[in-house]
């Protein structure tokens, strides 16, 4: 029953049509562009070992110095957060996640003694702050772009004080790597969904075996389509944003007040114009970082 409940939770995301990833599922600019995104070419897969060691201590130094440089608004937020020891490293599970328990605020990190836990911390930290004002449905779109968005900021802050470019590129690539991927998945399991979807209508009785299979892969992938194209979503439209060179001030503007937006308005304010004309331009965007960052792979 666990699985049906699963499949009907999903169902009943999908059906809702005022749900922003409905509409982005069934706008015509969005296929158009996960269709190009597809000539993306698949990553490298080089293996490269991290020179510097970063201590708990010297990520958390980074930390307050980025936000003092691009959201001096939230760092008395964060600095709440580590002195009632809310920002919990655990060496035991390979876990990032940011959220609520009993109301209270925390960020759990697996540390990894490397310039990406300084990473992980601003995406986990920001996932918090958007998460702390009411939730709202553009928010559940977006709230991975303003994590990935700051994500970035994070690679840049690096650059300006001289960190080793190859071993900068080396983190950087895990997020192209991982929408590469998911746009691939994203289609797959898109097509299977809307099988299961058609399947459920005509074949519940006729056919449950064929049901069960589907129940059983859709249950064993954690990642539904709708979540997959989240990060992609976030992650194209932030580089976007990034080359724009929109102040990231206007960013965190927009995490305030993006509860009384819609999707499509809040993508207006950054400048991302639902048009044909512009998917080439964000293709072209996205290919030129992608192919730099590949750069260094051996
Ligand atoms: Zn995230």
């Amino acid at each position: 029953m666990k699985k049906l409940d699963y499949i009907n939770r999903q169902l009943k995301i999908y059906q809702e049509k005022s749900f922003p990833l409905y509409q982005i599922d069934e706008s015509l600019f969005f296929d158009k562009l996960f269709k190009k995104l597809e000539e993306l070419p698949p990553p490298k897969s080089g293996t490269y070992e991290s020179k510097t060691y970063m201590s708990i201590e010297h990520t958390i130094i980074l930390m307050k110095r980025f936000l003092d440089q691009y959201a001096c608004s939230l760092l008395p937020y964060f600095l709440t957060l580590l002195e009632e020891k809310r920002i919990i490293w655990e060496a035991k599970k390979n876990l990032n996640q940011a959220g609520f328990h009993q109301d209270r605020p925390f960020i759990r990190i697996t540390p990894h003694y490397t310039l990406y836990d300084f990473i992980r911390l601003v995406h986990e930290f920001f996932h918090l702050t958007n998460q702390q004002f009411k939730k709202g449905e553009t928010r559940d779109v977006l709230s991975e772009f303003l994590s990935i968005y700051f994500e970035k900021q994070a690679f840049h802050f690096l650059e300006q004080l001289n960190y080793d470019l190859e071993e900068l590129s080396y983190f950087r690539r895990r997020r192209y790597t991982d929408t590469r991927y998911s746009i691939d998945d994203y289609h797959f399991e898109k097509t299977i969904f809307k099988v299961f979807l058609k399947e459920k209508e005509i074949t519940i009785k006729n056919s449950p075996y064929k049901i069960s299979v589907i129940y059983q892969y859709l249950y064993s992938h954690t990642f539904s389509p709708f979540k997959k194209m989240v990060y992609i979503l976030g992650d194209v439209f932030s580089e976007y944003v990034d080359e724009k060179k929109i102040n990231p001030m206007e960013v965190l503007k927009l995490n305030e007040e993006i509860n009384n937006k819609t999707f499509f308005q809040a993508l207006e304010e950054l400048g991302i114009c639902i048009d044909f004309s512009v998917i080439e331009e964000i293709f072209q965007i996205y290919l030129k970082n992608y192919r730099q960052i590949h750069h260094f792979v051996h």
